[in-house]
């Protein structure tokens, strides 16, 4: 059997008795042509290592398998083994099953090209943090499929609030200063199986290269909390918490009465770099 030839995923997985576990964040693509256009967004593929974090019944597999892909499926499901390794044979060689929580897997290890995942919802907010806080980044693209509110949330433009649909934060923050951020497709929830309450979004992240991307990580993360901890008050109230706002916030040419919603990545870079020179590693 090869690629081609394997029956539909929905067949596979009903002949296995496989049916969505709510607890695991479960609900599952079955249609080829939804999971190829989610592989060619992440593409070029071919050839490339591929890490996927939840590859349940194998549909975006079989898609990144299709695309070339050397394909690291990380799925925590024991059911979803044998289904798995039906397709493995119809690759041969092009995929490995690892057994694992994803939250416990150092994906930097995995000599990674890509990761491409439809995720569980409630684990794709750390992963990501994960992914876009490790030194070096563990791959060079990450293509992943969230609630469309957390989609909007990783690419949200400065000045935006939930009341736009968009909510611009921590999150928007370490996405601009760690990588290139776009949404690339919507998924109505009527695409999975079964459908979620909400609609999904695919966002690809494209890391930047050194010499771009920020680097201090945990200053950025210091300043961000802080001042996004209250949100409805000015800047120089929220970093109070992190040290002397007011001669951080002249360091980093940023109005102390501004909200902090409304200060641009690159405000918060400087920030960080102030809060670093008063507080050396
Ligand atoms: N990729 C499949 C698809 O698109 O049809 C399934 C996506 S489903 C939203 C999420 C998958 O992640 C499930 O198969 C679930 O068992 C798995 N999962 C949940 N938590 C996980 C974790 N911590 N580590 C690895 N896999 C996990």
């Amino acid at each position: 059997m090869n690629l081609e030839s394997l029956p539909p995923v929905r067949e596979i997985a009903e002949r296995h008795g496989l049916l969505a576990r709510k607890s695991l964040g479960q609900h599952f693509l079955f249609d080829l042509n939804v999971t190829r256009k989610i592989a060619r967004l992440a593409g070029p593929l071919d050839g490339q290592r591929v890490m996927e974090v939840g590859p349940g019944p194998g549909g975006l597999t079989r898609a990144l398998l299709e695309e070339g892909a050397h394909v690291i499926a990380v799925e925590t499901d024991a059911r979803f083994l044998p289904v798995l390794e039906e397709l493995a044979e119809a690759a041969p060689g092009r995929l490995e099953i690892v057994q694992a929580d994803a939250l416990t897997v150092d994906a930097r290890t995995l000599a990674l090209d890509a990761i491409v995942s439809n995720l569980p919802y409630n684990v794709g907010t750390p992963l990501l943090v994960d992914w876009l806080t490790a030194e070096p980044p563990p791959a060079r693209a990450l293509t992943l499929m969230f609630q469309k509110e957390v989609a909007q949330r990783i690419v949200a433009p400065p000045s935006t609030k939930k009341a736009d649909g968009k909510d611009y934060g921590r999150l928007a923050v370490l996405a601009a200063a760690r990588a290139r951020a776009q949404i690339v497709m919507q998924v109505p929830a009527r695409a999975f199986v079964p459908p979620p309450k909400v609609d999904s979004a695919v966002v690809r992240l494209d890391m930047l290269p050194e010499g771009e991307r920020f680097m201090d990580v945990k200053a950025l993360e210091t300043v961000t909390r802080a001042a996004f901890a209250q949100r409805r008050k000015t800047i120089r109230n929220g970093l109070s918490s992190a040290g002397d706002a007011a001669a951080l916030l002249e360091a980093a040419g940023i109005d102390p009465a501004a909200r902090p919603e409304t200060v641009p990545p690159e405000g918060f870079m400087a920030l960080a770099r102030a809060w670093r020179a008063a507080n050396p590693a």
